[in-house]
């Protein structure tokens, strides 16, 4: 047997009592992992699918490399090896055709942009390709606010933003494009004042509807660069595909909690999102940023890179982060690189690929994951209006908030026991005693996945609050914060 580390992302820690390492002593990849669920039963959901293999919707590498590059499962381990999963987190351009536009600087672009024309690197034909160049930012939020922002400084001709959300006070702590007289507003049309303010010199074109298969087409077709600061993974994938067959590169940024990747996914040179994530995990699995709270100047850092890298594809200079994927801890102030391979049988960007036009991305990311795991359609759900009749009758339910202990302090409902969903199977005893339980989470999607797992383990009278706190908000009680 050998003695390695498990490293386990921060996602995933809460979930192994908090170890950010486990070691383990197994003799393959595929023996460690099912010892570490083993050691760990929470974990198992996330990296193995029921048939015991590991899911595809984990990238995992030992010493840096990605197990399916060596024997995947069945990769021999050595003393000393690091395992590693990379969690799939809820975040070039060749030149500009032609250099036509010779039309030279006017006076006030000569000064505002003299300390690009400064650097040889740029300089007055490096500023007229920015000039020339159209970058497409799907989603305006935490990412796509940094990011647009510094394009639009640096002069890039056309942005693109895509977006259908509406300003809300909680976006205020990170996404710095928006002021509090924004709140309530569209953010593409809130966005696009503030860029023109900054600099009238640009064009910003607005898209404020939801990407989907039917108009991602046609609404990134005319940019030369597409940034993906989106926040859910049909719209990743959604973007990946539309790219890989638009033959565009793919900027894509994701934040969770502390920690932050960066890639450049362009199918003409190197990997495609879908070359590393064949397919997504399943739905219940992931909690979002609203779920799991973000370092409000994180999406900053990262979509500071995405503007970073759009930058110097536009501009034809430096190293793209094709094939390399960056990762970022700003706990410990540390930055990572991965290698990223090309999936040689990838569904989408390989010679062999089977999948020639845009899908239903909904369908593909809610559904079945590609191991044939069924999802927890079965959990029994209650609503916030049946809950609240419930608990003011004469035999309440036990109710149980399933929620992180952060999350607590936004508020609880009235007689609720804290228990966060890693502690679920520890307390397992004070849980089967209650005649009826339901447990709550923010928007019903951790409940669900907790109410599954009791069920498993025969607890069989729980039922999970649909839509979660924001049910709560809507049907019940508006005062409520829902976040
Ligand atoms: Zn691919």
């Amino acid at each position: 047997m050998s003695r390695v580390t498990f490293r386990l992302p921060s996602p995933l820690r809460a979930l192994a009592g908090g170890a950010a390492e486990v070691p383990i002593e197994a003799d393959t990849v595929a023996a460690a992992a099912a010892r570490l669920a083993e050691r760990h039963p929470a974990l198992r959901p996330r990296l193995l699918a029921p048939d015991g293999q590991l899911r595809s919707s984990v990238a995992l590498y030992l010493n840096d490399r990605d197990v399916r590059e060596a024997d995947g499962g069945a990769t021999r381990l050595e003393d000393g090896d690091v395992l590693e999963v990379i969690p799939a987190l809820a975040g070039g351009s060749e030149r500009p055709d032609g250099e036509t536009d010779e039309r030279s600087f006017r006076r006030e672009e000569l000064v505002r942009y003299s300390r690009h024309l400064l650097l040889p690197e740029v300089g007055a034909v490096g500023q007229r390709r920015l000039r020339a160049g159209k970058v497409v930012l799907v989603g305006a939020g935490g990412l796509g606010s940094p990011a647009a922002l510094y394009l639009a400084a640096a002069g890039v001709g056309e942005i693109g933003l895509v977006d259908f959300d509406r300003v809300d006070a909680s976006n205020l702590q990170r996404q710095v494009l928006y002021t509090e007289a924004d709140v309530g507003r569209i953010k593409p049309e809130a966005a696009r004042d503030r860029l023109r303010a900054m600099n009238p010199g640009i064009h910003v074109s607005i898209h404020p509807d939801r990407l989907t298969a039917e108009n991602a087409l046609e609404t990134l077709r005319p940019y030369d660069v597409v940034i993906d600061g989106s926040d859910n993974f049909p719209t990743r994938y959604l973007v990946n595909d539309a790219c890989v067959l638009l033959g565009k590169p793919d900027v894509f940024g994701s934040v969770y909690r502390f920690e932050g990747q960066a890639t450049v996914f362009d199918a003409r040179r190197g990997p495609c999102y879908r070359c590393l994530y064949p397919a997504p995990p399943p739905p219940d699995l992931v909690p979002s940023c609203a779920e799991a709270g973000v370092l409000g100047v994180l999406p900053g850092l990262i979509g500071v890179i995405q503007a970073t890298e759009a930058m110097k594809l536009l501009l034809g200079i430096g190293e793209p982060l094709v094939g390399r994927l960056l990762l970022f801890d700003a706990q410990a102030m540390a930055f990572r690189e991965l290698r990223l391979r090309r999936n040689p049988t990838c569904d989408l960007c390989s010679p062999t690929a089977t999948q020639t036009g845009l899908i239903d991305y909904a369908a593909f990311c809610g559904g079945e994951d590609a191991a044939g795991d069924s999802l927890p359609d079965d959990v029994p759900e209650i609503s916030a209006t049946e809950l609240a009749a419930a608990l003011g009758g004469p035999d309440p339910p036990r109710l149980v908030d399933v929620r992180d202990p952060p999350e607590w302090e936004i508020g609880l409902l009235p007689g609720a026991t804290r228990i966060p969903r890693a502690a679920l199977v520890e307390r397992l005893g004070e849980l089967t005693s209650a005649p009826r339980l339901v447990l709550y989470c923010s928007s019903g999607a951790r409940s669900a996945q907790a109410a599954r797992w009791l069920r498993e383990l025969g607890v069989t009278n729980v039922r999970s609050l649909r839509d979660g706190l924001r049910g709560w908000a809507r049907e019940v009680d508006p005062s409520w914060p829902s976040y």
